[in-house]
């Protein structure tokens, strides 16, 4: 065993081999990988094998994409077969709106690149002679699916990075993992211990565990999961080519041909977890007991479904353990906190996504940033909110509905309601439905008085549209009220402060008492954040952004390393908040603060301390709305009075709770951009149109050389706002967008613009395009709807609501 290493990867499982390639092929050749006992022993070695390049998110899409494109390069490599048949599979619709569903995923797919078709039920049934056609309505065919061997494609990736240098150590655990100060790990094995550089948790059914060794409580679990393989089947032993890879969403199965019969799989409504607290380590190559009662409901679908595979009967039965993330996507990225330390877990598909959770973490490793949009992977997604329980419960709840539709308009309820603020109650009696945003409950909209709040989930315009429409004419009409607590805040102080500030944010930071729009880059001159930010005091910034990008942000404020005379500090539930918006939100807070609120004494973008009524608050004019409004910030045992105060001085002015939907709409109707969708780090901030946010004038900071690159060069594409011509379904995001007849870019948000009574979409074209306004179409559910690229924003152009 070497004493000293550049990176040890832990877990020779299918991702640890995937990546210890990477990692080579990125130029670090002194890497090992440490397995417990022989390679693919966790999980990897029982799996079904199956790939696919379909997925929810169109980053994690590609990701698999290279995966299965990968195969072919590591078997020229190490020599080793993967295996793999790739015979094109068959997702099947038995229901109107799973083809309304993958009528969108079909179009997701066109500008992603993928040749996927949508087939009539004969066409399919001729593709797949098992199935019974009654029982569909149509399907969608993908050619890039199929199979491959866990075994071989485990052991390629290892012999594929051996042979360019990384060394494996078989039949050793590691035991513990201590820190040095120098930020390289003692990594403790039970055949000695070595030096790392860098230690990479691939420790598959054992995460949790290397996690502990550390003091990370990671949101994985494994889940027992259940696949039969038939005895011959005629139709299959004599079919002179392979039988395709199926999903049967009714039956909740997954099916591919295995020998001269099928092996069936299924994802189960009561899905069971599998040692649900700590992984034995002596855990090897055994299966679990099978358990077909678990499985029979969907069975006998399946059996009903495909006759052939009744009729042959079962031969054997495969139950195994694997693990999940509470959203079913991989945890992959560096820890706060831990220096030199990263995972890559909780990944449930590794036949389809090792190779891109490979290439992303390398890329990590070796250049600083994975060079692909991993924020659906990133391990940062979950906060300390993430407990073993909850993790529990929706690893259960997303096991369950893996095959069923995700309604862009739907709210999970498992481990909810969890995290509230003070006003929830009041929000609730005021007949609110709620969402849940990084594991705090908040307002979506409000139900009608006597009406049940619950939002009917679906693809279309929802019961909600009227109530919406009616919260946002009170926001444009008269004044709204709404809860700003899930917005993610920090508080950054010191002597040095400022200049930190400057150093990584792009632009310059606001004079005492007022406010900045910034968005942060990477070094590549990507956005990585947006945020506004105020000066409170001469010491003071208080930053407000994306909750849910809390732990990025902290994370990369960590490695931007804060002097000995800057202090950060997360605070977003320190400070709750509530914003009034609209054009008599002035006269509202006028009524109960001392100071005054007139545009030339208060004017946009000001911030100040006052006391509202007798609440100590930090009160700033600005608003998403793109209205008149104000943001005030207090303790969050202040936020009921002054939920309470507000109402009541609200009351004569028309003053109406309006939600996150609202919300929504009203800040497409002013075309402004939010994180996670418009702003992510595949842009810069000129293709986004943040350009009068960056402020090459002032100091050097972090990604000016590249941005300026990209305002020299000119920007690749740009951020357009389109009006469209949809009925009763709105874009809701990833839809492609045609012109002139071709696909040349995508949808990041949509919705229906209610004030102006349009719906509207924003989303990236190539520059050469982001000029014309007309021949523009969006692929609406399977509809090409007419769209108008518009130059201005729908509602108060230039912007004098917000300044009134
Ligand atoms: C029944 C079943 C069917 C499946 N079907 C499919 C499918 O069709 N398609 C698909 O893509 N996926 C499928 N999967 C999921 C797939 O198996 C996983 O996505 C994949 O195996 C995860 O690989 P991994 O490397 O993360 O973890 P693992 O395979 O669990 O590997 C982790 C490795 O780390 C080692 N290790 C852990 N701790 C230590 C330590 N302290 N020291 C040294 N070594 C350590 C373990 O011994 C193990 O070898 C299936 C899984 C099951 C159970």
């Amino acid at each position: 065993m070497k004493s000293h290493v550049r990176a040890a990867v832990i877990g020779g499982g299918v991702v640890g081999a995937s990546l210890l390639y990477h990692l080579t092929k990125a130029g670090w050749n002194d890497v090992v990988l440490i397995e417990r006992s022989e390679l693919t022993s966790g999980s990897t070695w029982h799996a079904a094998g199956g790939m696919h390049t379909i997925n929810g998110d169109p980053n994690v899409a590609k990701l698999q994409q290279y995966t299965i494109n990968l195969y072919k390069e590591i078997e020229e490599i190490s020599g080793q077969s993967c295996g793999v048949h790739l015979t094109g599979g068959l997702m099947l619709a038995g229901t109107a709106e799973r083809w309304d569903w993958l009528k969108m995923v079909n179009a997701r797919g066109r500008y992603l690149g993928m040749k996927l078709d949508m087939v009539s039920v004969d066409e399919a049934a001729r593709l797949f002679p098992l199935m019974d056609k009654r029982h569909f309505v149509g399907a969608l065919y993908d050619p890039i699916e199929g199979h491959v061997d866990p075994w071989g494609v485990t052991v390629a990736y290892a012999k594929s990075a051996q042979l360019k240098g990384a060394e494996i150590y078989r039949h050793t655990r590691v035991v513990d993992l201590r820190p040095r100060p120098d930020g390289s790990w003692d990594v403790v094995t039970d055949k000695g211990t070595l030096q790392a550089e860098h230690v990479v948790n691939a420790g598959g059914l054992w995460a949790r565990e290397v996690g502990r060794m550390v003091g990370l409580e990671l949101p994985v679990l494994a889940m027992e999961h259940q696949y039969i393989i038939s005895e011959e089947i005629p139709e299959v032993a004599t079919s002179p080519t392979e039988m395709l890879h199926v999903v049967d969403f009714e039956g909740e199965i997954y099916m591919r041909q295995e020998a001269k019969g099928m092996l069936m799989g299924t994802y189960e409504r009561s899905g069971k977890p599998w040692s649900e607290r700590q992984t034995p380590w002596d855990f090897g190559h055994e299966l679990l007991a099978s358990d077909l009662d678990r499985i029979a409901p969907s069975l006998e679908v399946g059996f009903r479904h495909f006759p052939p595979i009744e009729k042959a009967g079962i031969k054997k039965v495969i139950n195994g353990p694997f693990t999940f993330a509470p959203d079913g996507n991989p945890l992959i990225g560096p820890i706060r906190g831990l220096r030199n330390f990263w995972v890559a877990c909780g990944v449930m598909a590794g036949f389809s996504q090792a190779g891109g959770v490979g290439l992303a973490l390398a890329n990590w490793m070796v250049e600083g940033e994975p060079g692909f949009d991993t924020w659906a992977m990133d391990v940062a997604r979950f906060g300390d909110w993430a407990t073993l329980a909850y993790t529990n419960a929706k690893v259960r709840e997303n096991y369950s509905r893996r095959f069923r539709i995700r309604f862009p308009n739907e709210e999970l309820v498992a481990a909810r309601p969890m995290r509230t603020t003070p006003v929830y109650d009041r929000l609730k009696a005021e007949n609110a439905v709620f969402g849940d945003y990084w594991g705090l409950e908040h307002a979506l909209w409000f139900a009608p008085e006597g009406i049940e709040p619950v939002e009917q989930t679906t693809f279309h315009r929802s019961n909600a549209h009227s109530s919406v429409a009616a919260e946002c004419q009170a926001v444009r009409a008269a004044v709204g009220l709404l809860e700003i607590s899930n917005y993610g805040k920090f508080e950054v102080s010191g002597p040095g402060a400022e200049n930190w500030l400057m150093q990584i944010m792009a632009n310059r930071m606001p004079a005492e008492g007022r406010i900045v729009l910034t968005p942060m880059l990477s070094p590549r001159g990507k956005l990585i954040g947006d945020f506004t930010i105020a000066k409170v005091e001469p010491e003071r910034f208080f930053i407000v952004g994306t909750y849910a990008a809390e732990n990025h942000y902290l994370r990369w404020f960590e490695r931007q390393a804060p002097t000995n005379g800057v202090s950060v500090r997360a605070c977003a539930t320190d400070y709750v908040g509530l914003s009034v918006a609209g054009p008599q939100s002035r006269a509202v807070l006028q009524g109960l603060v001392r100071e005054d609120l007139s545009t030339a004494a208060f004017p946009f973008l000001s911030f100040r301390r006052m006391d509202v009524g007798p609440i100590p608050a930090m009160v700033g004019r600005i608003s998403f709305t793109g209205d008149l409004g104000y943001e005030i910030w207090v303790r969050s045992d202040y936020q009921r009075a002054l939920y309470d105060l507000l109402v009541a001085a609200g009351k004569p002015y028309g003053l109406r709770n309006f939600g996150a939907r609202a919300l929504h709409s009203l800040r497409l109707e002013k075309s402004f951009g939010t994180w996670a969708r418009e702003y992510r780090p595949i842009y810069g901030p000129y293709e986004a149109g943040l350009d009068r946010f960056v402020d090459m004038r002032k100091n050097d900071f972090v990604g000016r050389t590249a941005a300026a690159e990209e305002r020299d060069r000119g920007p690749q594409r740009r951020l357009v706002t389109f009006t469209v011509e949809a009925d009763d379904a709105d874009a809701i995001g990833d839809e492609p967008v045609w012109h002139e007849g071709e696909v040349v870019g995508w949808i990041t948000s949509g919705g229906y613009a209610h004030t102006v009574g349009k719906s509207v979409a924003l989303g990236y074209v190539p520059t050469a395009r982001a000029t014309a306004n007309s021949g523009f179409e969006i692929e609406i559910v399977g509809r090409r709807c007419k769209a108008e690229r518009i130059d201005q924003p729908l509602f108060d152009p230039k912007g004098l609501r917000m300044r009134a």
